[in-house]
């Protein structure tokens, strides 16, 4: 069912650096906004690609992490309280016959709105699939690619695939649940493997060191290998079978997998709004960045012009544009004059700085 649509000035297609910083610019112009996002956090590639690595070329940082950036463009973005839409993937973008814009997301969320902001870099960011026949029946109740509420593996054995650092991190917090089981059997798992196709893992080393001291402590069981077969019987998980290095099959008993095997980067519906494309990116033009749609802007990574750069300073200039372009949209009696946030005091005002 879907729920009553929500009305408003703009929405924001994207929590990325760009699609954040969009948001500080609308917020200047007087206009606020609603953001969506398919990841369960803000950040876009800078979080979900280099978090911890080190960015040189945004003016006056000389130097910031990813999530440092992030963290930044939501402290900038607070006196205007974009609401976020987490978790959930825009699918449908129609234009209505009085000029507004129908956003339809995969939660059951409705928006209208007079300004769409597609700020979508290389797509949605989605968990990559395992690739073992049968895994497709048993996704949602045996296999997982989150590790959410962590009480529905109670008194199952759990096996954590991959060897990143998210999966480290979910393999630990279920050793955790898994000693409350120990206490108070049905509440934590009976058993925790952490599984990877070799003994190498991509985490932070407080992290690594945690992981192996759970593993020297017995608490976490380490499996090398990589899956092959899923015995299931009437729908339920009960084996997985795993080629090891030295050439062997072993069969593990596991009702639970918890599959981290990264996130690849979907375009996904984007490419049916109707919108002018080249080469899987929207065609937009340099004075306001607005696509051929009305209402509809795009920038960032998901727009292309003659000389476009993919870098987020482009994305920065290409959202304060836009913000202009949508001024026009949303406020059609006001003159829209350049002001400066140094001096402005109708700027201070939205600033909530007076
Ligand atoms: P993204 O960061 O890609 O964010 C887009 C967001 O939109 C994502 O969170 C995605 O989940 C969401 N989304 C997409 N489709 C939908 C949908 N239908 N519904 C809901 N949500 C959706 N640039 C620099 O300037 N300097 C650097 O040093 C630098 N280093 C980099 C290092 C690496 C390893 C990589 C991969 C990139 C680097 N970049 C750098 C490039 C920079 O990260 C991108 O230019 C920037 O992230 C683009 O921002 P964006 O907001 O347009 O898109």
């Amino acid at each position: 069912m879907t729920a009553i649509p929500i009305h408003t000035d703009a929405v924001i297609v994207g929590a990325g650096p760009v699609g954040l910083f969009q948001a500080f610019q609308l917020g200047l112009q007087d206009i606020r906004c609603h953001i969506i996002d398919a990841l369960p956090h803000a950040g876009g590639q800078c979080v979900e690609l280099y978090a911890d690595k080190p960015i040189y070329d945004i003016p006056g940082i000389p130097m910031c992490t990813g999530r440092e950036l992030v963290a930044q463009l939501q402290t900038q973005i607070k006196p205007f309280a974009p609401t976020f839409h987490l978790n959930q993937e825009v699918t449908q973008v129609t234009r209505l016959d009085d000029g507004c814009l129908s956003v339809h997301t995969s939660a059951q969320q409705h928006f209208i709105c007079k300004t769409l902001f597609v700020a979508a870099g290389v797509g949605a960011f989605q968990a990559r699939k395992l690739a073992v026949e049968g895994a497709l029946n048993l996704e949602g109740t045996h296999l997982h690619y989150r590790l959410g509420d962590v009480s529905r593996f109670a008194d199952q054995d759990v096996l954590v695939l991959g060897g990143e650092a998210s999966a480290v991190a979910a393999a630990l917090q279920l050793t955790l649940a898994a000693q409350t089981n120990a206490n108070a059997p049905s509440k934590g798992p009976r058993s925790v493997t952490l599984m990877h196709r070799r003994d190498v893992f991509q985490a932070d080393p407080m992290l690594l060191q945690a992981m192996r001291d759970a593993v020297a402590g017995g608490t976490l069981q380490l499996q090398i290998g990589q899956p092959t077969g899923l015995l299931a019987t009437e729908g339920q998980l009960h084996t997985l079978q795993i080629a090891t290095p030295d050439g062997h099959t072993v069969d593990r008993p596991v009702q639970q997998l918890v599959a981290f095997l990264g996130l690849s980067p979907k375009l996904g519906p984007i490419a049916n709004w109707g919108l002018a494309m080249e080469r899987k990116q929207l065609v937009v033009n340099t004075e306001n960045f607005a696509t051929d749609v009305p209402g509809i802007f795009a920038v960032g990574d998901i727009n292309t012009y003659p000389g476009k750069k993919k870098l987020i300073l482009c994305g920065f200039h290409e959202a304060t544009l836009a913000a202009f372009g949508a001024a026009a949209i949303v406020h059609p009696a006001r003159k829209t004059l350049l002001q400066y946030t140094t001096t402005s005091t109708e700027l201070h005002r939205l600033l909530g700085l007076v």
